[in-house]
């Protein structure tokens, strides 16, 4: 479900300073309206590396970026390498009838290909920065999402070539992201990320419930402060 990814991609004008790994979820979405906030010149860079849900991912990803963003999404597929995994995150469960566990969603090297891949992308393009929305999360099962990982490969690329890595929300919760999405307007209700489901959120994966969780402290917070201007104002 879900295959193949459609869509052109864009001629080149002027060209950015920046890369930001875009997949259309909540974390890269906020960085991208963080960057924007900044003034950094950024293209965003969406990889089909074979998952089930490419195209809601990239369908998401043009309606929630800025206007001036959404014709400028550079997509690169590597769909084929990883045909045969059998991650969940390549081969849709049926939830009806299957049982997903973390471990089901673990794919080798994904993270290492990604920075790869967009490190790969900025310094054809004359890049000199590649943003990756990379968390505190709760759920970093895999080696490659690890702090000592994410560490030792930023050192790494920048001994390969002049690209180098931005996490800057490398120590934030998504809580945290959601919130400073919220105070930059980002759409981040929007968003997708659903690790078990092509076209919905399931609502039980680990990427649903930390977005959900994230979505309602904001909220939360959002009414709070709301709360809190109106009983000063009164
Ligand atoms: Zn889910």
């Amino acid at each position: 479900m879900g295959r193949p990814v459609t869509g052109g991609q864009h001629q080149d004008e002027t060209l950015p300073t920046a890369v930001l790994m875009a997949s259309g979820g909540l974390d890269s979405t906020v960085l991208a309206y963080w960057l924007l906030s900044r003034g950094v010149s950024f293209r965003c860079l969406f990889l089909d590396y074979g998952q089930h849900c490419a195209n809601t991912e990239l369908a998401t990803l043009r309606e929630i970026l800025p206007a001036a963003e959404r014709t400028k999404v550079h997509v690169a597929r590597v769909g084929t390498l990883l045909e045969a995994s059998p991650s969940r995150l390549v081969r849709e469960a049926d939830l009806w009838l299957d049982r997903v566990v973390a471990s089901d969603l673990i794919i080798p090297y994904r993270n290492l290909l990604f920075l790869s891949a967009g490190s790969a992308y900025a310094a054809s393009i004359g890049a000199q920065t590649l943003y990756s929305a990379f968390i505190n999360s709760n759920h970093a099962l895999e080696i490659d999402a690890t702090r000592e990982f994410l560490d030792g490969v930023t050192k790494l690329f920048g001994k390969v070539g002049g690209v180098r890595l931005e996490m800057p929300f490398r120590d934030m919760t998504k809580t945290e992201v959601a919130r400073i999405g919220l105070s930059l307007g980002a759409p981040i209700a929007k968003t997708y990320s659903c690790q078990v489901s092509s076209t919905v959120h399931c609502g039980s994966c680990p990427n649903c419930v930390d977005r959900i969780e994230a979505l309602l402290a904001a909220a939360a917070t959002e009414a709070e402060a709301a709360n809190g201007v109106t009983a000063s104002v009164t």
